[in-house]
Parts: C-alpha cells; sequence; structure tokens
C-alpha cells in the first residue's frame, strides 16, 4: 500500500487540470499550490489541488 497520493492540480484562473502531482499524505498537510505554465491561459498562473 502506498502512502502517496496521486492528486490533480487544476489551474487557478480557468480551472482547467493540467498537472498530476504525488502527495506524501505524512508530510504535506496544507493545500499544493504551484506556479505552473496554463497552456489555455498562455501563461504562468498558480496551480492548486483540485477535489475530485
Ligand atoms: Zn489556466
Amino acid at each position: 500500500m502506498s502512502q502517496n497520493n496521486l492528486i490533480k492540480l487544476a489551474c487557478g484562473t480557468c480551472k482547467r487540470i493540467n498537472y498530476y502531482t504525488r502527495k506524501n499524505r505524512k508530510r504535506v498537510e496544507r493545500k499544493i499550490e504551484l506556479k505552473k505554465l496554463c497552456k489555455w491561459c498562455s501563461g504562468r498562473t498558480v496551480h492548486k489541488e483540485a477535489k475530485k
């Protein structure tokens, strides 16, 4: 059994899911927020952990 959950990262602007990442449940308790390139917004936006 894995400790890591696959989570989705959605663009904060257009809400599209652009990335998948793994989160270690023991280490990461707060929501993930990463600045990443969104091809839909044509620029770098904040990507946040998305609910299913
Ligand atoms: Zn976007």
